[in-house]
């Protein structure tokens, strides 16, 4: 059984990203500059923005980090994007979701230009990517592809299945597995499928986001599967000083036994999307 270990990818891909990065200063002048956007103070949130700015500013590229306070209005937000879709220096710009409920999601995606959208969450961009065009893919997602590609599985002819269809996960992972260069035959299970375990016991590959630990058991599994836990749960413990551990939405200790490859929680899928949003912020000032 080998482990995925998403650190050692995202560090040889940011090494990557950073060496272009030098390049497109040194030949072109220009600096891949991000804005990341908090509002309010969700600790989650409020790791994953320190998270992703300190890797932007690693990779050599200018972090603008924003802080707003709960009680921003929507109307504000947008017009803050509005702002920055303007700003020559800014080439990527992300809001950190969930944003406070007075807001919406959708208002402020909505205002984000599709040449800015890192993220891949505007209906141009996953449009683009439905259709095959070129476009921002979205960075879990993107990630997810390349970390199987990683585990040494050809995709071509296997069977995936995909559990949690979110907009954010599930459904671009389903839709980037089935892309004829990718070739995987996809099967996208939820909580209206009655025995998850029919599809998972047949599948080469599981990728589970259904954000709920032990969604996925090693009694599901075909012997040697490749499982990408996706996802992140805090789970209260007295022992760990920030009082939480995290696990993933695979119970790791079965479904190691049985699978071929695994990736960690944490270490496997999250270093992978905060280096898809650099990937893609790369790309933007490039274009
Ligand atoms: P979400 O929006 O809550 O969607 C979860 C999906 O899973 C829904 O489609 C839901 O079905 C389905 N589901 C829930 N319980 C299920 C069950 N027992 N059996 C089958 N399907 C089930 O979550 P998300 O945004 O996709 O995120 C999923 C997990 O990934 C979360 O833990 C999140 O924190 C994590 N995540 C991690 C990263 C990272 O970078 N590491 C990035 C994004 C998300 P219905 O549609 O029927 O409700």
């Amino acid at each position: 059984m080998k482990i995925i270990d998403g650190k050692q990818l995202a560090q040889n891909l940011r090494g990557e990203i950073a060496a272009g990065v030098e390049s497109l200063k040194s030949e072109k002048g220009v600096t891949p500059g991000l804005a990341v956007i908090l509002v309010g103070d969700n600790p989650a949130s409020v790791s994953y923005v320190t998270a992703k700015e300190k890797a932007c500013r690693e990779a050599g590229m200018l972090s603008r980090e924003i802080r707003l306070p709960a009680e921003t209005t929507e109307a504000e937000l947008v017009s803050l994007v509005k702002e920055l879709n303007e700003d020559p220096a800014i080439h990527g710009i992300l809001v950190q979701l969930p944003v406070p409920k007075h807001i919406s999601d959708k208002a402020v995606i909505d205002a984000i230009a599709p040449e800015k959208d890192v993220d891949g969450f505007t209906p141009v961009n996953v449009g683009r990517m439905m259709i095959g065009e070129r476009c921002f893919l979205p960075c879990t997602p993107h990630g997810i592809i390349k970390l199987i590609e990683f585990s040494g599985m050809d995709l071509k002819g296997k069977h995936a299945v995909v559990i949690g269809r979110s907009n954010i996960v599930g459904k671009p992972v389903a839709a980037l597995l089935s892309r004829k260069e990718t070739n995987a035959t996809v099967t996208l299970c939820h909580t209206g499928t009655p025995d998850i375990s029919k599809f998972t016991r047949e599948a080469d590959v599981v990728v589970v986001a259904a954000g709920r630990p032990n969604t996925l058991t090693g009694d599901m599994l075909k012997p040697g599967a490749v499982v990408i836990d996706v996802g992140v749960n805090r789970i209260p413990d007295a022992t760990k000083p920030k009082g939480f551990r995290l696990v993933g939405d695979a119970d790791f200790d079965s479904c190691s036994k049985v699978a071929g490859a695994i990736t960690p929680v944490p270490g496997g899928v999250g270093p992978m999307t905060i280096t898809m949003l650099l990937w893609n912020t790369l790309e933007s000032a490039r274009r």
